[in-house]
């Protein structure tokens, strides 16, 4: 295949995408295959000679949408969404095209300074002070290590990176238990030790009981431990729990702890000036990470760290061995220094495209509607008989129960997923099994969200009462 092979496959693809899309809503969303389904229709070894692309192609049409959950569906209302809004895919498929690896601005002026100037924006649309740098990492898991290697370092003053942990005092971290599984992650993968990820128990509200916060590292320090760091919580994956932001920063500072916030999934509403009461004080924060791959339409991967000084991490992540660096240039930023990977991709383009074709209005009218549409379908599943509302809306998120059992809701919820008009998981909460519903995704509707309770309603009639 040539580069004139590949305009006239680009163009098949287009018109494949366009009618994919299209017919989207005719199909079910979870994929229906079963495990090991897709392997066994592979050869088992590669091919030794080219193979024409048109049986290439015939393949992936025969093979992979079938077996695919489709994100992109409007009635994806599982997990959290991974939208990918039309601009975005453009933007990819430019990015693609030139196919630059964005490790030192060198490599890619362009993206370099775009990305610069897309953290910009982004503060000023979440409403974020303008001293906020930052970059783009993959993933908030990624850009929650870094805080956490930072955390690290600072409090070790920067020995444990050449000495190693071993013979340091035990460094503690401080979350709620309402914080994402990437914080135990990022704890294990800094050396610095599963149990010392400090779990703060939580309020009746389900934010971080921050008296207990500042009794836990007075404890610490009082053992001799090393308190580095605490991790608050805006819109946790479970039930979307949000942590007292300023309370809990505060209490930090007052122990001169840095701070990371993980709104990975709510950061995004923060465009919206009426939802910013639910992360008031962020401000204060040193790190947020928020995933535009999520809510915003910037498709995966495009996770957002906010820096309020980003001296610390470059400090402790940044390296500039011999052939890295760029001659005869002083004043320039190589984002590889910020993050884990030296390599990167050109993320900044899709945030442009995506800003651009909907601009601010047009993103905030989608994210208002899914949290008014979520609302709307929460009442209707309370009014439907069988079944109880176990955690109310927070943003568009809410999660609820059928008759007051583990057994009938996960038969429900299997039932749910295997009839493929809506998509919805699961999650477990005060120890209940219990059904979570999102509402996010880019297309979606309001006839789509509320095709939920008529689900519901419809696999439910007939069940003896309970
Ligand atoms: N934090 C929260 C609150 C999340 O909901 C998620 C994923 O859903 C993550 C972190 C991890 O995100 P990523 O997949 O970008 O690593």
């Amino acid at each position: 295949m040539n580069h004139d092979d590949l305009a006239k496959w680009s163009k098949r693809a287009a018109d494949w995408a366009r009618e994919y899309h299209a017919t989207l809503r005719n199909r079910p969303v979870r994929a229906q295959a079963a495990p090991g389904e897709v392997a066994a229709k592979l050869p088992e070894a590669p091919p030794e000679r080219p193979e024409p692309m048109e049986e290439i192609f015939a393949d992936f049409e025969r093979l992979v949408p079938d077996a695919t959950t489709h994100w992109q569906h409007p009635r994806f209302f599982a997990y959290f969404p991974a939208n990918a809004a039309p601009a975005s895919m453009l933007a990819e498929q430019l990015a693609n095209a030139i196919a630059a690896q964005a490790m030192l601005w060198e490599t890619a002026p362009a993206a370099n300074e775009i990305e610069a100037v897309m953290i910009r924006w982004l503060a000023q649309a979440l409403g974020l002070p303008a001293r906020f740098t930052g970059t783009i990492h993959d993933s908030a898991t990624t850009a929650t290590l870094c805080a956490i290697l930072t955390m690290r370092e600072r409090a070790l003053e920067w020995r444990g990176n050449n000495e190693g942990l071993s013979g340091q005092p035990k460094i503690r971290i401080y979350a709620s238990a309402q914080t994402h599984s990437s914080i135990d992650k990022g704890i294990r993968i800094a050396g610095i030790g599963q149990e010392n990820l400090v779990k703060i128990p939580t309020l009746p509200g389900f934010a971080m009981d921050t008296q207990a916060l500042d009794a836990a590292i007075r404890a610490d320090l009082e053992a001799g431990h090393l308190p580095a760091g605490v991790i608050a919580c805006a819109g946790g994956t479970s039930i979307g729990a949000f942590d007292d932001i300023a309370a809990t920063l505060d209490v930090a500072r007052r122990h001169g702890l840095y701070t990371h916030v993980d709104a990975a999934w709510a950061g995004s509403a923060m465009i919206a000036p009426e939802f910013r009461r639910l992360w008031e004080g962020v401000d204060g924060a040193d790190s947020i990470v928020f995933n535009p791959h999520k809510w915003l339409g910037a498709q995966f991967d495009c996770a957002v760290q906010f820096l309020a000084d980003p001296a610390p991490q470059v400090q402790t992540l940044g390296l500039r061995p011999d052939y890295l660096e760029t001659l005869g240039a002083g004043e320039i930023t190589n984002y590889n220094e910020w993050t884990v990977p030296l390599g990167r991709r050109f993320r900044a383009l899709k945030l442009w495209f995506v800003l651009r074709a909907y601009g601010l209005e047009g993103l905030r009218a989608r994210i208002r509607n899914h949290v008014q549409w979520a609302g709307e379908a929460h009442d209707a599943i309370a009014r439907l008989p069988g079944f109880t509302i176990t955690t109310p809306p927070i943003l568009s998120l809410f999660t609820f129960r059928y008759r007051e059992s583990d057994e009938a809701t996960e038969a429900l919820l299997k039932r749910i997923n295997d009839d493929g008009r809506i998509y919805l998981t699961q999650t477990r909460h005060q120890g209940m099994f219990v059904i979570r519903m999102q509402v996010g995704q880019f297309d979606c509707t309001r006839e789509d969200v509320m095709m939920v309770p008529e689900v519901l309603a419809e696999l439910t009639e007939g069940d003896p009462p309970c």
